[in-house]
């Protein structure tokens, strides 16, 4: 069976709601191949026995790693917990993982309601094209 492929992001103020997020939904996401930027699965790994593929650290190119794999049809959900709040210095490259998560009609969630209704959602555990 075609596992999900799931991109975790988290801005630093959001990382522990993401750590917390994770924890509820080990379960589920233990079914799924699950990416994330370095810190922020570092972070994941640190909490929880989740196996996580490290990507660069955001700054240092891993929102646009993630874009690129996301272009390339190899992400197929993103959870992307930005911070609403304070100005990035790699603000060019989380819009460029914005866009192209719309451009490529990924399901993505910004915030922990969003990322709990589409974990949940019947969609989620769907068979992949590639099963159906
Ligand atoms: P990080 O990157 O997980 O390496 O902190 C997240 C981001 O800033 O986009």
């Amino acid at each position: 069976m075609n596992r999900r492929v799931v991109a975790l992001v988290a801005h630093d103020s959001k990382k522990l709601d993401l750590v917390e997020w994770v924890k509820y939904n080990e379960g589920t996401l233990r079914e799924c191949s699950v990416y994330a930027t370095r810190s922020t699965g570092q972070e994941i790994k640190r909490h929880t026995s989740l196996a996580v593929n490290l990507l660069l650290s955001g700054p240092h190119g891993g929102d646009a790693q993630t874009g690129a794999m996301i272009a390339e049809g190899k992400i197929d959900v993103l959870i992307f917990l930005w911070d609403p709040l304070t100005p990035q210095p790699h603000d060019v490259d989380v819009k460029a993982l914005l866009r192209l998560a719309v451009l490529y009609n990924i399901p993505m969630a910004c915030n922990r309601a969003s990322a709990d209704f589409l974990i949940s959602s019947p969609l989620f555990n769907a068979n992949k094209p590639a099963d159906a």
